[in-house]
């Protein structure tokens, strides 16, 4: 018997499995995927305070020795004019970086390993074994799955936690709460490029569309272009026309740089729903998507999972060395949680929306076409290094 199964092997899973497993724990980490693989409905930044995990993990090394480019600026194209900032730090971290999955959650999983956590990779879960006798219901006892060969495994511990996605089976098996659940307002089609001369990280925000540029491991960039809802589900009977299309009309000169570049890869497409699920309950814990999902426009969901994965291991530490009964500890991962990401939650649905700018954004690009600093803080609420509240409060004090 484990102290913990985890099911999924990415970046919420490996990371949680990881730091329980250093601290002594008896951790077994099971993924249906092998790694290497890459995670194909996901690009991939990483925010600075997500990368300041990583260096608190030593693992920083590993991902720069990858040769993923680091990102200090980021630039924004709103039309008439073009803003260039630098991104704050994260606790002394300067770079942002963009990792292939590939590259990223192998590093996470070979530190779970080398931590002594136990891998079944190539194991799809099926079900949660279950035992009677808990006011909250069922207590889950662990898992019963499947190896690529067809054979059955079965496997118990004093906790099961579900790192496994957004469609978490995980969530669904233990019927896990939902709230302040919200429909997807825009959707996405990106793939990936080689031999684009400027790989800056660029965002040109339009009115229901934006497109992003990001470079990413291999020389290559990653290139997608987001419509509001009604017209991404328009532009799935043609997504190449429409992408270059819409990409010709909004970044004329990126346009040109990709007729003179190579797309090394499919169509990827995605809109994503926000919700949160209470994460906890009898034998169960949910981490990363499986907990809380929002749309990647403000691309958090790797930076909070690496956050989430540090919060739930204090908790389950706590639980299962008795310094706290595990209810406590978990209702309390749940709140630090909550309270972590929700002015971020507000502003990434607000901006999923791709309204047309209201007239004191238009403002504040002005102001900031000749103000270093608040372009910079301006980035840094992206970044998450300038907490929202703080940001809009000091324009408000401005004013
Ligand atoms: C289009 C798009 C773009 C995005 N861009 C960014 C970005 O730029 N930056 C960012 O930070 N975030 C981004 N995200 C969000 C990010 O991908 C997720 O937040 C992140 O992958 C969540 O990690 P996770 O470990 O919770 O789940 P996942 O990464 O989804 O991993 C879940 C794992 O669980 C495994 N699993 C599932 N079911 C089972 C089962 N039954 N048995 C065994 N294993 C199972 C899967 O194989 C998988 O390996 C984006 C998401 C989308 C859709």
């Amino acid at each position: 018997m484990c102290d913990v199964i985890v099911v999924g092997a990415r970046c919420a899973g490996a990371s949680t499995a990881m730091l329980l497993a250093r601290r002594g724990h008896r951790v077994l980490l099971v993924d249906r995927s092998t790694f290497p693989s890459d995670l194909r409905l996901s690009t991939h930044l990483v925010w600075q305070p997500g990368v300041a995990a990583l260096k608190r993990w030593e693992l920083l090394d590993e991902l720069v020795a990858s040769g993923c480019p680091a990102m200090t600026t980021a630039v924004m194209d709103v039309g008439p004019f073009t803003l260039t900032g630098a991104m704050p730090a994260a606790d002394g971290v300067r770079e942002a970086y963009a990792p292939r999955r590939m590259v990223l959650d192998t590093i996470l999983v070979n530190a779970a390993v080398q931590a002594g956590a136990e891998l079944w990779e190539g194991c799809t879960v099926d079900e949660l074994l279950t035992s009677d006798g808990t006011a909250g219901g069922p207590r889950v006892r662990g898992i019963r799955g499947h190896l690529r060969n067809g054979r059955t495994v079965n496997a118990t511990a004093t906790v099961v936690v579900g790192a496994d996605g957004m469609r978490s089976p995980t969530a669904a098996q233990v019927g896990a709460p939902t709230y302040l659940e919200r429909p997807a307002r825009q959707g996405t089609y990106f793939t990936y490029w080689s031999g684009l001369p400027s790989r800056v990280n660029t965002l040109y925000p339009r009115p229901y569309r934006s497109v992003v540029t990001i470079p990413t491991n291999d020389d290559l960039t990653m290139v997608a272009v987001n419509w509001a809802i009604d017209d991404y589900r328009a532009v799935r009977h043609d997504i190449e026309g429409h992408y270059h299309r819409t990409i010709a009309q909004i970044a004329p000169q990126l346009a040109e740089q990709l007729r003179g570049s190579r797309r090394e890869d499919r169509w990827i497409g995605a809109a994503v729903p926000s919700r949160f699920r209470r994460p906890y309950g009898p034998g169960w814990a949910l981490v990363g998507d499986a907990g809380y999902l929002k749309d990647p426009c403000t691309a958090q969901g790797i930076t909070d999972a690496f956050h989430h994965a540090e919060l739930l291991a204090d908790a389950l530490d706590d639980g299962l060395s008795g310094r706290r009964p595990f209810d406590d500890a978990l209702a309390d991962y749940e709140r630090r949680r909550n309270a972590a990401v929700m002015p971020m939650y507000e502003f990434t649905y607000a901006t999923s929306a791709l309204d047309p700018p209201t007239a004191q954004e238009v403002e504040l690009f002005d102001a900031m076409r000749d103000d270093p600093v608040l372009t910079s803080r301006f980035f840094g609420v992206f970044a998450g290094t300038v907490p929202v509240p703080d940001f809009f409060a000091s324009l408000s004090a401005a004013a």
